[in-house]
């Protein structure tokens, strides 16, 4: 990302179903201590449901930003076990993860209701980060772009230009996530090019350029630089390594080296 680009690098650590609130409470603490007041990379962290109303106490007047790995697309009602965007709303939470590959796997989601959700959410003034990427199979197959294109397409169905600057993507080539194989800097900007290059046709150039695009999938210390060095590369949706203060903060330093 060119230094004299509108977006903000933004990485995001998504804690999956890990972390009970204890748990959640020690490893905030020192990534608030250590790069919640520095204003230059926005940092977002994705505790499990039970987590985010002590983690929410936690983090506030910081610059570590709250957000939660899904919503239910409805106001209230009978629908056991879920949770509404306005439910979020009320913890402080700013960002929801939707459309994540496990939930698309294990959940069934399809792209329709994962649409309804960003919907929802940008309706609730949350900024979903909508989460695409293909197979091995099918990338083995040269399916990827076609895949990633059809997923980003059906995610923003009717989502309106007014509010198309509040979603992020994340693109997470799903034999990437939790493999420890990363996708190379040059086959991940490949398909970040193609996203860029989609958005602009659907929300026109000055949208598109001022919408994150992120990357998902075994990003380390060790391989960020190099990832977040390509010029549609703004950050990342972090896993495993989010898990450890010290790794997750170390994703922020390379992100504010690569600003500097
Ligand atoms: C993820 O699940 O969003 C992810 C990127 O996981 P990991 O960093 O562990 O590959």
């Amino acid at each position: 990302m060119a230094s004299s680009s509108p977006r903000r690098y933004l990485i995001a650590g998504n804690w999956k179903m890990n972390n009970t609130v204890h748990e959640a409470r020690e490893l905030v603490q020192p990534i608030v201590h250590d790069v919640g007041q520095q204003t230059d990379v926005h940092v977002v962290v994705c505790p499990p449901f039970t987590a985010l109303a002590k983690v929410a106490e936690l983090v506030v007047n910081t610059n570590v930003h709250l957000g939660a790995q899904n919503l239910y697309p409805k106001a209230s009602g009978a629908y056991t076990g879920e949770i509404s965007a306005g439910m979020l709303r009320e913890l402080f939470v700013s960002y929801v993860i939707l459309g994540h590959s496990e939930r698309r796997e294990y959940f069934q989601e399809s792209d329709a209701f994962i649409n309804e959700k960003v919907k929802v959410a940008l309706e609730n003034m949350l900024k979903p980060i909508l989460c695409i990427g293909e197979t091995l199979s099918q990338r083995e197959a040269g399916k990827t772009l076609e895949i990633v294109k059809t997923q980003l397409i059906a995610g923003l169905k009717d989502v309106s230009l007014d509010k198309a600057d509040n979603v992020v993507i994340a693109y997470e080539p799903i034999w990437a996530i939790g493999t420890g194989k990363t996708a190379t800097p040059e086959m991940a900007q490949e398909v970040h090019g193609e996203i860029r290059k989609t958005l602009k046709d659907v929300f026109g150039a000055t949208i598109a350029n001022s919408m994150r695009i992120l990357y998902g999938g075994s990003m380390k210390p060790n391989n960020a630089a190099e990832l977040l060095a390509q010029p549609d590369i703004d950050g990342g949706l972090i896993g495993g390594a989010s898990l450890e203060a010290k790794s997750f903060v170390k994703l922020v330093e390379a992100a504010l080296a690569r600003k500097e």
